[in-house]
């Protein structure tokens, strides 16, 4: 790169973290050809396994691309150790997630703006929804073509698709046209962020046309180790790559875009977060800031696998011996297929009650089941899955660093179901799935529920079960709280509370769960920090 080297003073911006928000926020700073920014990555540059959108479930617990984190056990989830992968590569979770595409309810952005983040409401980030995306059936007042993330309906056929909608809608519930429109409601062809068969991560979208700007400077296999404080201003950051330590010095501002997971983490490890934890790891205390680590929501994900009887319709079926051969030719000649999969090809948004305004749960229905969580193999009988979870968790957990080494994963607690409202949503969701795949339709397709059974049928078993088996949706949120007051950590400008030259933009300021996936909402916070650091507000 012509501009700059790592080590010297010349960069404006440093920006810590490649992910869904970084990748944006680079690509958007780095449009000015005056501003010099540096890039920090701590995984590899790709994975070739990542451009298969299927590949979610190959790189779901690959150590050369992701963190492969786990959650602490607690008793409230049966004392399991919970894996939690996050992407580890440029296009951070991007170049391994599931690929769906939702950008939540208006009500999430509306309440984000309520509890004091001023330009956050829904009407401030529909613009910036509608200008990251090239939605492939067409623009309207709420949806827009032009932009770099290409966004795609699920091309893949199936009779079993056909007999899952009619089921949907013989259990009571309505099929929407397009659940990123104006509701949310209803079950939904997925939409997702694919292009041509191929996965449109924020390293392919945003990374690849912006590295060719002298400006930027990308440094992957480089780990952010703590963040270079002067007095109350951040002025750099060190890092290590290749063995050795090096120090970047930002002119400007350092960003902090490492994920939910890891942004928290940085914090600490730069003595920025709450006194008792950090002298417990001999760091010394540079700024108090109780909400650091706090506040950490994610999807509790319950699954429910029923066989299918029908043949040739379950792609337990097809994806193997010469059926997998089949998929491959499909997937070549056509783009299509088994292999062109997002991790659920149909989606339901509904309400678990008739009173609620808005729908608090999501289901993601899949022609297929796999054997465990970590997604490392197919069942091996014919099979379709209804996942289930809620959209808007109350319980809250934490995640902390557990040693002063950067190397050591923080100690993740979930504290999952802990909030009697999340106990009663997520039993009731767990019912409606089954009350849609057991509407008369799916009579030619379903046999009997595999897992959990049918023997799991009162609500203390149903929880019992949840507790017992639910993994994460992988939908880290929270842990640096935008708002204002004590508890948070970035205003409404992602300026981290009493310190000079820092922004924090990724999942972790998110102040409430955004209503589904997370990856959508992530690259527009992404994004508007870019307008945020540019002044462009
Ligand atoms: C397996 C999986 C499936 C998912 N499926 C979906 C889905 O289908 N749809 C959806 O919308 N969302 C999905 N998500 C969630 C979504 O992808 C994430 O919410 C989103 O990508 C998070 O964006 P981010 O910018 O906050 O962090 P990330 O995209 O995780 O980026 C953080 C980056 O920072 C880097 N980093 C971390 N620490 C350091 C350090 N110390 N130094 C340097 N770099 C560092 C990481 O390597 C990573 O590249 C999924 C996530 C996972 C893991």
């Amino acid at each position: 790169m012509a501009n700059g080297k790592a080590g010297d003073a010349r960069f404006d911006y440093i920006i810590v973290g490649a992910g869904s928000a970084g990748a944006a926020l680079a690509y958007r700073l780095s449009e000015d050809a005056r501003n010099r920014v540096l890039l920090l990555e701590a995984g590899r540059a790709s994975h070739p396994y990542s451009h298969l959108p299927v590949s979610f479930g190959l790189l779901i617990d690959h150590p050369a691309a992701n963190w492969r984190y786990s959650s602490e056990p607690e008793p409230g989830t049966a004392n399991r150790q919970i894996p939690v992968p996050r992407g580890k590569l440029l296009g951070g979770s991007s170049s391994i997630n599931g690929l769906v595409f939702v950008r939540g309810q208006p009500l999430d952005y509306d309440t984000w703006a309520q509890m004091g983040a001023r330009g956050w409401s829904w009407d401030n980030v529909l613009p910036i929804f509608k200008r990251m995306e090239n939605y492939e059936k067409g623009g309207d007042g709420l949806r827009a073509t032009g932009g770099p993330l290409n966004v795609s309906e699920v091309p893949d056929q199936n009779p079993l698709y056909d007999a899952l909608f009619a089921a949907a809608q013989a259990a009571g519930y309505k099929r929407n046209p397009d659940y990123n429109g104006a509701d949310q409601e209803g079950i939904v062809k997925t939409q997702a962020t694919i292009w041509r068969g191929r996965r449109m991560s924020t390293a392919h979208c945003y990374l690849k046309p912006a590295m060719k700007r002298v400006n930027l400077r990308v440094e992957t296999a480089a780990l952010t180790r703590h963040l270079l404080l002067d007095g109350k201003r951040c002025v750099g950051v060190a890092y290590e790559q290749g063995g050795a330590i090096k120090l970047a010095h930002a002119g400007k501002e350092v960003v902090l875009c490492a994920g939910a997971v890891s942004s928290p983490q940085i914090l600490e490890l730069s003595g920025i977060g709450r006194p008792e934890i950090l002298q417990k790891y001999g760091i010394s205390v540079r700024h108090e800031l109780k909400g650091v680590g706090e506040h950490f929501r994610d999807h509790i994900n319950a699954r429910i696998i029923w066989r299918v009887t029908k043949p040739g319709v379950s792609y337990n079926d097809q994806a193997r011996g010469l059926g997998l051969a089949r998929q491959v030719l499909k997937y070549a000649l056509t783009g299509g297929g088994f292999l062109s999969l997002p991790s659920a090809p149909l989606l339901a948004f509904l309400k678990t009650r008739p009173e609620l305004a808005t729908p608090d749960v999501q289901m993601h229905l899949v022609p297929y089941s796999v054997k465990d969580p970590k997604r490392r193999k197919l069942q091996d009988f014919p099979s379709m899955t209804g996942t289930c979870y809620q959209l808007r968790p109350e319980s809250l957990g934490s995640i902390h660093i557990r040693s002063s080494d950067p190397h050591q994963q923080p100690a993740i607690r979930f504290n999952f179901l802990s909030d009697p409202i999340d106990q009663r949503t997520m039993i009731d969701g767990f019912r409606m799935v089954r009350k849609i795949m057991h509407a008369n339709p799916l009579d030619a397709y379903r046999g009997e529920e595999f897992s959990p059974g049918a023997q799991v049928a009162s609500d203390d078993e149903i929880l019992g079960w949840i507790r017992n088996n639910s993994e994460t949706a992988y939908h880290p949120i929270g842990t640096c709280r935008m708002g204002p007051g004590p508890e948070c950590v970035v205003d409404d400008k992602l300026k981290v509370h009493g310190l000079e030259g820092l922004r924090i933009a990724d999942a972790s300021i998110m102040p409430t769960m955004p209503s589904g996936n997370t990856n959508a909402p992530c690259i527009m916070v992404g994004e508007k920090a870019a307008d945020l650091v540019l002044g462009r507000a």
